[in-house]
């Protein structure tokens, strides 16, 4: 697109930017730069909020986790959803500050939650294939905890299959970095891009996740036999295994006939913000 940015340039100076471009290729690439200039006003004005999806489980319907989901408030336009910024912002690089607002936030929020005795598991935090790539990733995780005086213990990493399979060697290292900190480690939209099962066993991973796509699929037999292999292939690796995106009983009940022990999806909840995850916490506790 940075090739498309200047050829549009020259093509607007010479006035006919019709000849290279159409209506439809442009509008995209103004909104492109109007979301890129929306994030960078959005992070000075602490535009970037978590909200946070509950993991459930299967068997006991007990909080055993969460995920940060990262929201964008923004004054004018509302709510963006994270499927249209994140991409921009991995192009534009905005991806590592805007990770590293939801990683603090996150610190912050569950130490919140662990010093009120409302939880003591981990939180799951998405990692994006530029913060993975960083030379000081791990230093900079180290800050952030401190800062927050939260134990690594409580974090865990979700590592998408692309992140990790673009230079397997180099991620084993900087996994194992990770590891040795104590800081759990997710393999997430496993299944949906070039996942090699040659690889699988020599990651440091604590947690496969299965994607929403499979999830969707479970109707069908041939797709219930499908995660019945993701899940066998993670327990023979000694995985944990979280299902993602489950809104129906019959996907539970299928997962749990599956052996699939936790569950994230609008069944049990939609992401919440840090003030309706406290309630759903109180309303845990007294169960
Ligand atoms: P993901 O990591 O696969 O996260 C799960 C997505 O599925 C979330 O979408 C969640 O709201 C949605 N979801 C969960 N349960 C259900 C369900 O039962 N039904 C349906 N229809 N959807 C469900 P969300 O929050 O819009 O995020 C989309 C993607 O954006 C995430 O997919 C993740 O790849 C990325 N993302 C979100 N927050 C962050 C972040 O802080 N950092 C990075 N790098 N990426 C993020
Ligand atoms: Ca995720
Ligand atoms: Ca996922
Ligand atoms: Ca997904």
């Amino acid at each position: 697109l940075k090739n498309a940015d200047t050829a549009m340039y020259h093509a607007k100076q010479r006035g006919n930017h019709y000849l290279f471009f159409n209506d439809s290729m442009n509008e995209q690439a103004v909104k492109r730069l109007q979301i890129e200039n929306l994030m960078r006003f959005g992070l000075k004005e602490d535009h970037f909020v978590v909200y946070y999806q509950p993991k459930m489980d299967i068997k006991t319907g007990r909080l055993v986790g969460m995920e940060a989901l990262v929201r964008f408030i923004t004054p004018k336009k509302g709510i963006i959803s994270p499927g249209i910024f994140i991409p921009i912002a991995e192009e534009t690089g905005q991806i590592i500050e805007i990770g590293e607002v939801v990683l603090d936030k996150a610190c912050k929020d569950v130490k919140r939650w662990i010093d009120q005795g409302l939880f003591d598991g981990r939180v799951a935090v998405n990692l994006s294939a530029k913060q993975f790539s960083l030379p000081d990733l791990t230093t900079r995780i180290d800050i952030i905890l401190q800062k927050n005086q939260l134990p690594s213990y409580f974090l865990e990493l979700e590592i998408t299959e692309g992140t990790i399979m673009d230079d397997p060697q180099e991620a084993i290292s900087i996994m194992r970095s990770l590891s040795a900190r104590g800081i759990h480690l997710a393999i997430d939209d496993f299944g949906t891009g070039y996942s090699s099962l040659a690889y699988l066993k020599q990651f440091p991973l604590n947690t496969l996740k299965v994607d929403k796509a499979f999830v969707d699929d479970m109707s069908s037999e041939r797709g219930r036999n499908m995660v019945d292999s993701i899940v066998t292939i993670a327990h023979n690796l000694d995985l944990h295994v979280v299902a993602e995106g489950v809104e129906k009983a019959e996907q539970l009940s299928a997962l749990e006939q599956l052996n699939c022990q936790t569950i994230q999806g609008y069944f049990y909840s939609k992401p919440l913000c840090a003030a309706d995850f406290t309630s759903f916490l109180r309303a845990q506790k007294q169960r």
